[in-house]
């Protein structure tokens, strides 16, 4: 792939450069909901100015960017310091999954809701009995009439506090083998069946929650993909997840480095020589990191959608920022591990960078699996 950027790719980072420069996002608010509302506020200035969706096609309210140019949108956001769109799983996941499998209704009921930031989605797959192995989830779905009753529980739902849809994936048929028993629904979260129980992370927040679904309802018009088919319409949700915020991360993964830099230069610190190798490794490491993100566009240029190769820059992220945040308490001492500093809430939060989104031994099989072609492991 060529990584210059020509004369339109330019133009769009400009105008991008110059929208973000004439509306920041101001300062992050620490309480929670707070957040969460300056979050969904900064989603709904950027949806004004055209800047919510940029990868989706004009005709669901995107901006038809290509690839490329979706990719400078997550970097430009990144270097800003803005925040990630408050319905960053409607963006990324729920709505290239709906343009993928949902028929015409579905695409004009859902899609436009995501952009403008007023109907926030979560994603229901993980159980207490299945995260890695997703296809041996027990949440059931019985058709009744035209309607779906849905029991079961969901873990780890993230943002669901905040969600009116759900993307929910439920078994509809026992007898098939596992995988082919499964539907993927939109589940409407404002229902009296649907309890959501916040869950309290080693940071202290609670980005995610548990759902207790007791007989909720769901329309018959709200299956995506046809019954039976959950899991292929799942994968296309897993493979959007990894790939789409690659370019996102990295450069967060850049600002923290070049922060600690700082940091680390103010008190003196980079003449010594292993602090200075260390720094080094990192630097080299982010540079993969942002290589690699680019050439996954290859693979969706070529596919049409992401590819495996996602799975590697999920992994490689999470393994770095580990490393960085770690490397930010060796060097700052216990000044990195006082309560409520930016340093300790890296640190914490990146414990689970290696589990969310896939945990990196299940990433590491799929590379080895589908990228390398090494024979399975089962
Ligand atoms: C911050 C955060 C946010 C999340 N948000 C959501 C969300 O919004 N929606 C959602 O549905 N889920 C969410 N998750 C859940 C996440 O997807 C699961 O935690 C993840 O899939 C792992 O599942 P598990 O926790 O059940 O662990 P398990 O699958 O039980 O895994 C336990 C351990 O066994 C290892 N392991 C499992 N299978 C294999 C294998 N085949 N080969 C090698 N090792 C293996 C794992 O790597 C892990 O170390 C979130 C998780 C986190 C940390």
């Amino acid at each position: 792939m060529d990584l210059t950027f020509d004369q339109r790719e330019l133009e769009f980072r400009d105008e991008l450069r110059a929208w973000l420069a004439d509306n920041p996002a101001g300062d992050p608010p620490r309480d929670e909901d707070a957040n969460y509302a300056w979050r969904r506020d900064f989603q709904r200035r950027l949806a004004a100015g055209g800047w919510a969706a940029v990868h989706w096609p004009r005709e669901y309210g995107g901006r038809g960017a290509t690839l490329t140019q979706s990719a400078i949108f997550f970097e430009e956001l990144g270097r800003s310091g803005a925040p990630l769109p408050a319905n960053v799983l409607g963006l990324l996941l729920a709505g290239p999954t709906i343009m993928t499998w949902g028929t015409p209704e579905q695409k004009d009921r859902y899609l436009a809701p995501i952009v403008t930031a007023d109907e926030i989605w979560c994603q229901g797959f993980s159980e207490p009995e299945a995260g890695s192995d997703l296809a041996s989830l027990k949440c059931k779905a019985i058709k009744r009439g035209d309607e779906w009753i849905v029991t079961g529980q969901k873990v780890w739902t993230s943002g669901a506090q905040y969600s009116k849809w759900c993307m929910l994936v439920a078994r509809t048929d026992f007898d098939a083998p596992k995988h082919k028993g499964l539907s993927y629904f939109l589940l409407d979260m404002e229902q009296e069946a649907v309890q959501v129980r916040p869950l309290r992370q080693i940071t202290g927040e609670s980005e995610f929650n548990e759902l207790f679904i007791e007989e909720a309802r769901i329309p018959g018009a709200n299956l995506l993909g046809g019954e039976g088919n959950g899991w292929k319409v799942a994968l296309t949700t897993l493979m959007n997840e990894r790939a789409g915020l690659a370019f996102f991360l990295q450069v967060r993964l850049r600002q923290l480095l070049d922060a600690l830099l700082l940091e680390a230069g103010d008190r003196g610190l980079l003449d010594d020589p292993v602090i200075a190798d260390r720094f080094g490794e990192l630097h080299v490491k982010a540079e993969v990191l942002r290589l690699t993100a680019y050439r996954g566009l290859t693979a969706i240029e070529k596919y049409g959608q992401p590819g495996p190769e996602g799975s590697l820059t999920k992994w490689m992220w999470s393994e770095t920022n580990q490393q960085l945040t770690q490397f930010a308490a060796d060097v700052l001492g216990p000044d990195a591990l006082r309560s409520g500093e930016r340093w300790s809430y890296e640190l914490l939060r990146a414990r689970g960078n290696s589990i969310e989104g896939g945990t990196t031994e299940v990433l590491k099989n799929i590379v080895a699996e589908r990228v390398l072609g090494l024979p399975k492991a089962r």
